[in-house]
């Protein structure tokens, strides 16, 4: 019995020593699973974490080339769609080579006047056809070839074609944008010119120090225009210059540039007529252009497309009209627009369309709504050289004169600043130069 208890004791001793080590065994080999889990874990985790904080740096450097993009927005002109592109900038392009034609041959005071200028189409992009009469004082054929050389090295399939001997055209893609007429002269003194704002002055010096005559009272004014400084907001140095011409200007200001409620306080102080530059939605965003903050999209709802405009309007408080910044797309879509002008409405303001499409409905839109609506019809800058600006300025003169009125859009520039101060000095002053709302008013009495 005591053996066989022994035995069983034995065994069962055997058994449990067994079931113990067994049981250890498991125990650590289920602690170096667990152990093992954990370090996988860990190293899962670490990498989830290190992939998370490779995506959190990638986004901080995108967001960081997102802000530095938009501190280089917040430079007004790079903001800017590229109006006037295509078939109209290579109009512009043309007048540059005539104007570097005649800075070439700056020794001569050769003269430009401007004859006539009307709107004409080409594939559906409006243009100014100019004739303009060219005051020579050297050969032709000097002229001809200088003039020539440089159409061919600015203006991509431009010719120059001698009608007859004294009346040449320019001709881009086929298409006849200038009509020269060659008036022989002898050498001209600019300081002795009668006619100096018709004369784009060779050299700016000259320009500038050609007396200022004062226009007796009983001139007759024959021509008004309005010129707009689009993009304002960011350089309150700029707003004070502009201020300080002699003639008003117009601020369109930016919702939300740097110094918008700055730019406001000081037009305000100078009595300058302010309107809100309204951002809207262009061709090709954002790749192309990008309308910047407060920007009003096709995509949007009612509710949120009126929800952005008052707030943008909030922010440019005085303003009494609007104009659109960019909006090649916006302006186009009818739907939207309609929502706009019905806000414009109510609240009495005017709308200038900047163009930036032929297909704006905004004319159609201003009509049916009662709304207070002008077209620009000049811009000023879209080449930034001061010599070209100011022929831009007398552009505007010659349909200001023609027509009665113009409006012109130009950009806070530093050469557009430089032509404008120049320009006071030498402008035609038989035109005046007036805010947005009495050239309204003119519209008005006339109809
Ligand atoms: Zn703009």
């Amino acid at each position: 019995m005591s053996i066989k208890s022994f035995k069983k004791n034995f065994f069962s001793r055997k058994k449990i020593s067994f079931i113990i080590r067994n049981l250890l065994l498991i125990f650590f080999a289920g602690l170096t699973i667990a152990t093992l889990i954990d370090v996988l874990f860990s190293i899962w985790h670490s990498s989830k974490v290190a992939t998370q904080a490779k995506k959190e740096q990638n986004h901080v450097l995108l967001q960081s080339q997102v802000n530095n993009t938009s501190q280089k927005q917040t430079v007004p002109y790079i903001f800017e769609e590229k109006i006037g592109h295509g078939f109209e900038l290579k109009v512009h392009q043309a007048d540059l080579a005539l104007l570097q034609t005649i800075n070439e041959l700056t020794k001569y005071g050769i003269r430009l006047e401007h004859e006539n200028i009307v709107t004409r189409y080409f594939y559906g992009t409006p243009f100014q056809f100019q004739t303009i009469t060219v005051h020579l004082s050297v050969t032709y054929s000097s002229f001809f070839k200088k003039l020539q050389k440089n159409l061919k090295s600015l203006v991509a399939n431009s010719r120059l074609i001698i009608n007859t001997h004294n009346r040449w055209l320019i001709v881009i893609d086929g298409q006849t944008t200038h009509l020269l007429i060659i008036k022989p002269t002898t050498l001209l003194n600019s300081t002795n010119s009668t006619d100096t704002a018709n004369l784009i002055s060779t050299n700016a010096t000259n320009a500038t120090n050609n007396t200022v005559k004062t226009t007796p009272a009983t001139t007759p004014k024959k021509g008004y225009l309005a010129i707009i400084i689009d993009d304002m907001g960011e350089s309150l140095l700029f707003a004070r210059h502009l201020a300080q011409l002699n003639f008003p200007v117009t601020f369109s200001v930016l919702p939300y540039s740097t110094r918008t409620r700055r730019v406001c306080d000081l037009a305000q102080n100078y009595q300058i007529e302010l309107m809100l530059h309204l951002p809207m939605e262009p061709d090709g965003y954002p790749e192309r252009a990008n309308p910047g903050p407060g920007a009003l999209f096709v995509h949007m709802n009612p509710a949120r497309l009126k929800t952005i405009f008052l707030q943008d309007l909030q922010q440019v408080p005085g303003a009494v009209g609007i104009n659109n910044h960019m909006g090649s797309r916006f302006t186009r879509n009818k739907k939207s627009m309609a929502l706009i002008f019905n806000e414009i409405k109510k609240r009495g303001l005017f709308f200038v369309d900047s163009l930036t499409t032929p297909g704006s409905v905004g004319k159609i839109l201003a009509r049916q709504n009662n709304v207070p609506y002008l077209q620009r019809q000049i811009f000023l800058d879209n080449i930034q050289d001061e010599k070209a600006i100011l022929f831009q300025l007398q552009k505007a003169e010659s349909i200001a004169l023609k027509k009665g009125m113009a409006i012109a859009i130009g950009h806070p520039y530093r050469q557009t600043l430089k032509a404008l101060q120049d320009w006071q000095k030498i402008r035609n002053k038989s035109i005046q130069v007036v805010q947005v709302r009495r050239l309204l008013k003119i519209k008005n009495s006339k109809f």
